[in-house]
C-alpha cells in the first residue's frame, strides 16, 4: 500500500532565502509524525506547501498516490487534508456545537442556518465529535467562553468534521499548560489509532515530541538532517550538534 503522504524533493525560497531545501519524507496511515527543528528551520513553510497555502518552487506532494502539489488549500482540504492553526480559528459568536455544525455543513457545501433541517440533522454528528474531543458538556456554551485548551480541542473537532485522512497540526500545544499538552497529544494519539488518521505535527516541547511521536523528522536551515524513531533521534550526533547544541533542549521561544 502506498504511504498516505509522500513529499519528494520539496523546495521553496523567499527571495534569496531557501526556506525549504530538497525535503523528502513519507507518512503512513496511523502514524503520528513530528517535525522538529530550531526557529526558522522551515517547518511552517513545509506545512504551507503541503496544505496549499504556498506553491513550491520544486518537488511534489502526493496524497494516497495522487499529486496535490500546488492545488488550492480548498481543493487539498476536500481531498482529505485537515489542518489546525497555532491560533485557534473559531467563530466566537456561535456556540461550540454550532462551530462544528458549520464545519460539517461546509463539508457538505451548505451554508449555516441554525433553523434548517440540515443544521438539526448535523447536530447529532457535531455532538458525537465534541464527545470525542472531551467537549460534550460545553456544546451549548458560546465558543468565546472556552478556556484556551478547550478552544484548541474545539479546533480539532472542527478539523475532524471535514473527515480528513491526514491532519496537519502546527504547534498544537503552543501556549498550553503542561497538563493540557499531554491531554491534547493523548487525544491526537487516540484519533490516530481509532480512525487510522495520519498526523504530522510541529512542537517546541521536546518532552511532548519524545513522549508521543512514532517517528521524528529534524529540519535545520531548510534541510531535513535526520529522521527516525525517537530513540534514534535522541542518539543522533548531527541532531545534537545542529539542534540540541543550542542548549535549549526543553524550551525555545515560539515562532
Ligand atoms: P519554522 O516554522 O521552522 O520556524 P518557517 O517555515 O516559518 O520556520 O520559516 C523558515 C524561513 O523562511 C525563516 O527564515 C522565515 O523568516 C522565512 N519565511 C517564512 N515565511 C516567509 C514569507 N512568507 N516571506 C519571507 N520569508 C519567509
Ligand atoms: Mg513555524
Amino acid at each position: 500500500m502506498r504511504p498516505l503522504l509522500e513529499v519528494a524533493n520539496l523546495a521553496k525560497a523567499f527571495g534569496g532565502l531557501v526556506a525549504v531545501d530538497d525535503v523528502s519524507f513519507s507518512l503512513a496511515r496511523g502514524e503520528l509524525l513530528a517535525l522538529i527543528g530550531p526557529n526558522g528551520a522551515g517547518k511552517s513553510t513545509c506545512f504551507n506547501l503541503i496544505s496549499g497555502q504556498l506553491a513550491p518552487d520544486a518537488g511534489s506532494v502526493r496524497l494516497e498516490g495522487r499529486a496535490i502539489t500546488g492545488l488550492s488549500p480548498r481543493r487539498i482540504g476536500r481531498l482529505g487534508v485537515g489542518r489546525t492553526f497555532q491560533v485557534a480559528a473559531t467563530f466566537a459568536s456561535m456556540t461550540v456545537a454550532e462551530n462544528v455544525q458549520t464545519a460539517i455543513l461546509a463539508r457538505e457545501r451548505r451554508v449555516f442556518d441554525v433553523f434548517s433541517r440540515a443544521a438539526r440533522a448535523h447536530r447529532t454528528e457535531a455532538l458525537a465529535l465534541l464527545a470525542e474531543v472531551g467537549l460534550a458538556e460545553r456544546a451549548d456554551a458560546p465558543a468565546s467562553t472556552l478556556a484556551y485548551g478547550d478552544a484548541k480541542a474545539l479546533e480539532l473537532a472542527i478539523a475532524l468534521a471535514q473527515r480528513p485522512r491526514l491532519l496537519l497540526m502546527d504547534e498544537p500545544t503552543a501556549g498550553m499548560a503542561p497538563g493540557e499538552r499531554g491531554a491534547l497529544m493523548a487525544l491526537a494519539r487516540r484519533l490516530v489509532r481509532e480512525r487510522g488518521l495520519g498526523v504530522l505535527f510541529t512542537e517546541h516541547s521536546m518532552d511532548v515530541v519524545f513522549a508521543h511521536a512514532d517517528r521524528i523528522l529534524v529540519m535545520a536551515r531548510g534541510r531535513l538532517i535526520a529522521q527516525g524513531p525517537p530513540a534514534q533521534i535522541r542518539a543522533d550526533a548531527r541532531v545534537h550538534e545542529v539542534y540540541f547544541g543550542s542548549g535549549r533542549l526543553l524550551a525555545s521561544p515560539a515562532g
